[in-house]
């Protein structure tokens, strides 16, 4: 089989705001294995925040030799490639994902058919409204419409004044993401007053270093605590159950896609919840992880509906709920953006 990549700049729709960033856009990487007229697909989004970078996947990419064997099964590749990637898991994720899409269409199935799953999603995925300016919120609203939960990103000095202004506007669902911007007693100060607002979850309020506090507010707080930033992969879930009632899994935090169904099923041993999760990435992305959304409690695949110049075409959204696309492998195609960029 045969490597290639391609790097592409995906634009956000609006400034994407965290309590501790903003982005226009992201660098990521489209990485291609092919065989027999196949190709798999696979996209590497790498996320400073886990000291992963455009220029490192790119950098590490130039020694992977193009010219693989064949490899017929996942552990064999993964092996291959592992000891090549320096641990950088946005590449591993990525690679795992062109190898399961080539595998998928030589064996016409679906990733989901594989690991047993019934590619049957019934949850809706929530719709994100970064931090920005509170004058923008009306129209980041209006553009949520066919989403029933909407994400807020907190943690920031207007918490109150955000959360006021949306429930204004609309009474939705609302599931709140502080991305570690609180302190423990600002965070039991938000949990019970953001329980009165019609909020389902809140998703990491500490910094990961502070899960030492995290057992505390998980007895005070009347609202479910999800780790995501505390939640790196497998190996992370024992350390967690005391401290959140659930895990947000994301491929490119954790790698391998076949680290998902292990995690999935290492949260459900433990009565986690499972929320699956994404960065800012495309459609290759989002409908990798999209294989396993039909054993999640809450799905947060809403990645490549945030920005404006997705070149693929995969999931779909219908009533809120993704779609799987029809075909084998991951099913996805390339859209006329994609094919001016000379992507595959
Ligand atoms: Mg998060």
């Amino acid at each position: 089989m045969e490597l290639t990549f391609k790097p592409y700049r995906i634009e956000c729709s609006h400034p994407f705001g965290l309590s501790r960033s903003t982005h226009d856009f992201y660098d990521i990487i489209y990485i291609y294995l092919e065989r027999e007229g196949n190709i798999g697909r696979g996209e590497a989004a790498p996320s400073n925040h886990y000291g992963e970078s455009f220029e490192s996947c790119l950098r590490v990419l130039e020694t992977i030799p193009s010219s693989m064997v064949d490899f017929e099964h996942f552990q064999d590749f993964k092996s291959h490639v592992e000891p090549l990637t320096s641990g950088i898991k946005s590449l591993n994720a990525a690679l795992s994902m062109a190898f399961f899409d080539l595998k998928g269409k030589q064996d016409k199935k679906s990733i989901y058919d594989k690991y047993g799953y019934s590619g049957n999603v019934t949850c809706p995925t929530s719709f994100t409204i970064a931090l920005g300016d509170l004058q923008n919120i009306s129209e980041k609203i209006d553009e949520a419409e066919s989403y029933s939960i909407l994400k807020i990103k907190l943690g920031s000095d207007s918490d109150r004044d955000i959360i006021n202004e949306i429930r204004k506007l609309t009474d939705k669902t609302i599931r709140v993401d502080a991305n570690e911007g609180w302190t423990l007693e600002q965070a039991k100060d938000m949990c019970s007053w953001l329980a009165s607002k019609n909020v389902e979850l809140i998703e990491q309020p500490l910094k990961a270093d502070q899960l030492h506090l995290m057992k505390e507010l998980k007895n005070e707080s009347p609202l479910p605590l999800i780790a995501d930033e505390n939640c790196i992969d497998l190996s992370d879930i024992p350390k967690l159950v005391d401290s959140f009632h659930g895990i947000n899994i994301k491929l490119m935090k954790c790698g391998w896609c076949d680290e998902v169904p292990k995690m999935i099923r290492l949260a459900k041993k433990f009565e986690l919840k499972v929320m699956l999760g994404c960065m800012v990435e495309s459609s290759v992305g989002i409908t990798a992880m999209g294989q396993f959304a039909s054993e999640a409690d809450y799905l947060d695949l809403d990645g490549n509906l945030l920005i404006k110049n997705d070149p693929y075409l995969g999931i779909q959204i219908n009533g809120g709920v993704p779609l799987l696309p029809i075909g084998s492998g991951l099913g996805l195609s390339l859209n006329m953006r994609g094919e001016s960029a000379g992507l595959k």
